[in-house]
């Protein structure tokens, strides 16, 4: 599950094909030049009208009363467990949940909850598994006081969260007194995908965020939303952690750019998403788990090569993949790679696997 990040290595080649990570995505001309003009002024002081122009546009696209502007998705998932819950308190994701495998253990070190990690498949928990997963309240049990969703379901394949199973979670989690999170980091891959506004998405959610360094490729940022009251304690946190910052409307200009103009565009990565996944699986002893966005999954068990040693091959030819298990493999599409590029990285696949 933990994997390093692909370095270009001495004696590689350049990489041609980069579908590592929609993180990989570098900002683009037009993008630079909205950022050159942004206006800007101190963020700590509330003073900054392009952060205050993102954080109310995301607010209205998510249906909530406020917004607060972070550094990074990290920080959103960490600032909205220091609000929602109190040391000793239990949060209920899927076993796969970014904040449960990828945050540097942050949910204990910096809140002090402990995460349970449900079972299900494609990342996601059914509501009945949540229900069975609530303990009836008492002094032995840790208090539960938070349900985490994550849409999409990174590990769990890129796969969407349909809109009923939100609700009934967001209903099973309210039922018992619960607050409920959402880890938007591709929340707008869902909503393209799904053909759902991103409000009704989110409804039902008493915090949610969007991360603009995936598939919208702004350099960085991303955006906490909720209850005005939310806001109000996240921005203590966000203080507290170093996360309030100064002339942030430089970056936040990207990511206005990013809404303008890169989020209808999420379609094309799903169809280039879906090519590659069509190319893979007619490759004898990869089997492919059906895109639901931009992230193909791929097991590699059956060529008898771990995916790190296939990864590696790629990467001699100048296509880049991650690794996520010893026979699962990552291919992420992005704003990056054109349908021309997906063609050049099954070529390879091809080559590369025949060998
Ligand atoms: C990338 C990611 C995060 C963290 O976002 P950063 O901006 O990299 O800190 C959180 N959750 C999911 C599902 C992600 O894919």
């Amino acid at each position: 599950m933990v994997h390093a990040p692909t370095r270009p290595t001495q004696g590689m080649p350049p990489v041609r094909v980069n579908l590592y990570s929609d993180t990989q995505t570098r900002p683009t001309a037009a993008m630079k030049a909205c950022m050159m003009e942004a206006e800007t002024g101190d963020e700590q002081g509330g003073l900054d009208p392009t952060v205050d122009e993102l954080c109310a546009r995301m607010a209205a696209l998510l249906g909530t009363e406020a917004a607060v502007f972070l550094p990074s998705g990290t920080m959103c998932n960490q600032i909205s467990m220091l609000v929602h819950c109190a040391p000793g308190d239990a949060v209920l994701a899927h076993r796969t949940a970014h904040i449960l495998t990828s945050e540097g253990g942050g949910a204990s070190a910096l809140s002090g909850v402990q995460i349970m990690g449900l079972e299900g498949e494609g990342g996601q928990y059914s509501p009945e598994a949540l229900e069975a997963a609530i303990w009836q309240p008492s002094r032995n049990a840790p208090p539960q006081t938070l349900v985490e969703v994550e849409q999409t379901a990174n590990l769990g394949g890129g796969t969407i969260w349909p809109l009923e199973t939100l609700r009934r979670v967001a209903d099973i989690a309210h039922g018992h007194g619960m607050s409920t999170h959402m880890d938007g980091a591709r929340l707008l891959n869902a909503t393209v995908a799904a053909g759902i506004a991103p409000s009704d998405m989110a409804a039902g959610f008493d915090s949610v965020w969007l991360d603009f360094t995936k598939g919208l490729g702004a350099p960085l940022g991303a955006v906490l939303c909720g209850s005005t009251a939310f806001i109000d304690k996240a921005w203590r946190w966000k203080q507290r952690l170093g996360g309030a910052m100064r002339q942030a409307g430089i970056c936040a200009a990207a990511c206005l750019y990013s809404l303008d103009h890169n989020v209808d565009r999420l379609a094309e990565d799903h169809v280039n998403a879906a090519a590659l996944a069509r190319g893979l699986a007619q490759i004898e002893g990869i089997t492919v788990q059906q895109p639901q966005t931009n992230l193909v999954f791929f097991d590699t068990e059956a060529t008898g090569r771990p995916a790190g040693e296939i990864a590696t091959a790629l990467r001699h030819e100048g296509v880049m993949i991650s690794t996520m298990g010893r026979f699962r493999g990552r291919a992420c599409t992005h704003l990056d790679v054109d349908a021309a590029g997906i063609t050049t990285a099954l070529e390879v696949f091809r080559r590369v696997l025949a060998a």
